[in-house]
């Protein structure tokens, strides 16, 4: 071999090296940039409310995983639905949901628990034609989201500028999938405890603590606007007695049953609480003791015409209520106003039970 030769071969076999290392540093660079959003998603969906998580997925996924559109579907598993909680898909009506069943696609990433990559999705066979607002489209991505082999919910992307998903994209976006589940699941348990740490455990009514809150809220409310606020305090009548005669259980079953009458009254901005035992509390906002009075009569007739079935007979149970309105100029807190409302409970149930009975800010003076 001459030198020359041996020179160019030399030449050639660096080239060759140089055009590696390239590659190779593409690739790391690329990998690297990846890192960076990760750590950056991660960085702000973590610790965030779900309705913040779904928010900050609009604004960065699409970027992030290089897709035009993406949906994502929380899937309850006992009702066997999914439903839609974020996207950045512009044909989707709000609050949309459908069965399991009705996306051939979500159907087996949610029971195989596998993704599903189609690059050519329309000649797919999970392709429904273009009716179905989700797709548009070439390719076609359904990543199902797990934590401890539960499924929480599923993750669609779809199209991109040069219509194609590579590899790496996916290898990336299954990664991502798995921090946004994680973050997901998280979020869920903390706004399960929260909620139980407000909620009355046998009626899902608001505790005794939460009302305290909401109920001072709405004095500072009612005193900031002079709106009306009124306030129900119910207690059921012989409620021990019920409880010797028919037994505990049946007890938390009557409970129960009043509670949903409560609920059935309720309107959306009012707040029903268990108060104690087998008492209950409403805070009626915007509402002058005129509406209280015909909300707690409701209330009490429904009640007095339920029938109980305890060893196959029937029986009924009544329960007495007292009322009150805030009273701006005579009432300095939220406590006076549950005084009123007590006070009047206990005319009720001293005239005989079964009886609305209206308090007034006079009655604060005799005590
Ligand atoms: P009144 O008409 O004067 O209100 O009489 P009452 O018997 O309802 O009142 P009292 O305060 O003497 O008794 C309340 C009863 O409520 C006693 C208690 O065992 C029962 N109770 C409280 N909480 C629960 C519960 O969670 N489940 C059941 N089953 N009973 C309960
Ligand atoms: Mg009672
Ligand atoms: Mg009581």
């Amino acid at each position: 071999m001459s030198s020359a030769d041996y020179e160019k071969l030399r030449w050639q076999e660096a080239e060759t090296v140089r055009n590696l290392l390239k590659k190779q540093n593409t690739l790391l660079g690329e990998s690297l940039e990846n890192l960076d959003h990760l750590i950056y998603l991660q960085k702000s969906i973590n610790l965030l409310s779900l309705q913040e998580i779904f928010q900050v997925m609009v604004e960065k996924l699409p970027f992030i995983l290089s897709i035009k559109y993406f949906t994502f579907f929380l899937f309850d598993k006992n009702r066997r639905r999914l439903t839609l909680v974020s996207h950045n898909h512009p044909d989707i009506k709000e609050e949309y949901s459908l069965y399991q069943n009705d996306s051939p696609i979500m159907r087996e990433a949610t029971t195989s628990g596998r993704y599903i990559f189609e690059q050519d999705f329309p000649a797919s066979r999970y392709f429904r034609g273009r009716k179905n607002p989700l797709f548009s489209c070439n390719f076609f991505v359904t990543i199902p989201l797990m934590i401890e082999n539960e499924i929480i919910g599923v993750m669609n992307l779809n199209d991109n500028e040069n219509g194609l998903y590579n590899v790496g994209d996916l290898d990336f976006a299954l990664n991502v999938s798995e921090f946004v589940a994680l973050s997901i699941s998280n979020a869920m348990l903390y706004e399960r405890a929260e909620k139980l740490s407000i909620t009355d455990g046998l009626t899902g009514l608001d505790n005794h603590q939460q009302m305290q809150t909401l109920l001072k809220n709405e004095v500072v409310r009612c005193r900031r606007y002079n709106s009306p606020l009124s306030v129900i305090m119910m207690d059921i009548d012989h409620f021990k007695d019920v409880n010797d005669t028919h037994g505990h259980q049946k007890g938390d079953e009557i409970l129960l049953d009043f509670s949903a009458i409560i609920k059935k009254f309720c309107r959306s901005n009012d707040v029903a609480a268990r108060y104690g035992g087998e008492e209950f509390f409403l805070v009626l906002p915007e509402t002058p003791i005129a509406g209280a009075l015909h909300i707690a009569e409701r209330i009490r007739e429904e009640m007095a015409n339920h029938k109980f079935q305890s060893k196959d007979k029937d029986f009924k149970v009544t329960v007495s209520c007292g009322i009150a309105e805030f009273d701006a100029t005579h009432m300095q807190e939220a406590a006076n106003l549950i005084k009123v409302a007590d006070l009047a409970l206990y005319k009720a149930k001293h005239e005989g039970r079964n009886r609305t009975i209206q308090g007034s800010s006079d009655d604060l003076l005799d005590t």
